[in-house]
């Protein structure tokens, strides 16, 4: 089975600048980790692999500074990766970074299965998924706990908000990983060690055959007006000194305002 992963970097805490004048994330200057849902993902598509004698080919489309990301995914089990990087793809909305993710497919394929985390947690939208099966003219089933290949079919197993159904599915299918689907291998010794030797193929638009109008900022219907971290507005008091003093003080306060 030929499996494409697709995995997000995201900023890791603590490390986002926002360019003032365009709204967008300064995605060179941060320092970026993998979206932990991903790690999810990559696990499903490295296990179900091994099961059927299969390669997986991890692509993120993201900055030069995420080739790091794509050799953890090495380590993790990934056979072939991909960054795509070209700043036509700057700027994109859910809609420009699926259309992006379709055309790398088209290059890199015919894939088997296609898999995606269930969330970035950094954009939140769950769309990326889902559209990339609809660019592709594929089905899709999100939050996936469980697949099993069966006579060229996959069952799967969906989690619900009511329970859990099962669904039985034909391929080339896209599906979204469930952080409930397993528990992520630890990186292998022997894939780190060749981590200086592992080829990383960087594409850019071009490369993938893209449409410029389709991608980055032309290509987002949608984009982002304002970015700003929310005032604190109410009051504050820092009560400082020993320990016992602090306390009685505390208890004072919360027993002026009713609370005890
Ligand atoms: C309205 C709107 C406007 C935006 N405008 C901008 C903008 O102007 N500039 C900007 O920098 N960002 C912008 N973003 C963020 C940008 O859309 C997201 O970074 C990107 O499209 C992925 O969306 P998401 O993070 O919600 O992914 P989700 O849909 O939550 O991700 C689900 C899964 O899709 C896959 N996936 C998602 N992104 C990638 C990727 N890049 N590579 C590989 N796999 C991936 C992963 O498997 C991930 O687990 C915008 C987002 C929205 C909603």
């Amino acid at each position: 089975m030929r499996i494409m992963c697709c995995l997000k970097p995201v900023p890791k805490p603590g490390s986002v600048k926002i360019d003032p004048k365009t709204h967008t994330l300064k995605r060179e200057e941060i320092e970026l980790a993998l979206n932990p849902y991903d790690r999810y993902a990559l696990e499903a598509a490295v296990s179900l692999a091994e099961e059927t004698d299969g390669k997986v080919v991890a692509v993120s489309m993201a900055p030069p500074n995420a080739k790091n990301i794509l050799l953890d995914a090495y380590a993790f089990g990934a056979d072939e990766l991909v960054l795509l990087s070209d700043r036509a793809f700057a700027g994109a909305d859910t809609l420009a970074t699926s259309y992006t993710l379709a055309c790398a497919a088209r290059k890199l394929g015919p894939f088997d299965l296609i898999v995606c985390g269930k969330v970035s947690v950094d954009g939140e939208t769950a769309q990326v998924g889902p559209e990339l099966a609809a660019w592709l003219g594929i089905p899709s089933v999100t939050w996936v706990k469980s697949l099993k290949p069966q006579n060229g079919s996959l069952e799967l197993v969906r989690v619900r908000e009511f329970g859990e159904e099962v669904i039985r599915a034909k391929m080339p299918l896209l599906v979204t990983i469930e952080n409930e689907a397993n528990i992520p291998r630890p990186p292998s010794i022997r894939r780190l060690l060749k981590r200086d030797e592992v080829e990383i193929k960087v594409l850019s638009a071009e490369d993938i055959g893209a449409e410029p109008a389709y991608l980055g900022l032309s290509g987002s219907p949608t984009q982002v007006v304002d970015v700003f971290a929310p005032e604190y507005k109410g009051k504050r008091e820092l009560i400082s000194g020993p320990a016992e003093e602090v306390v009685d003080k505390m208890i004072s306060i919360l027993k002026e305002r009713g609370l005890i």
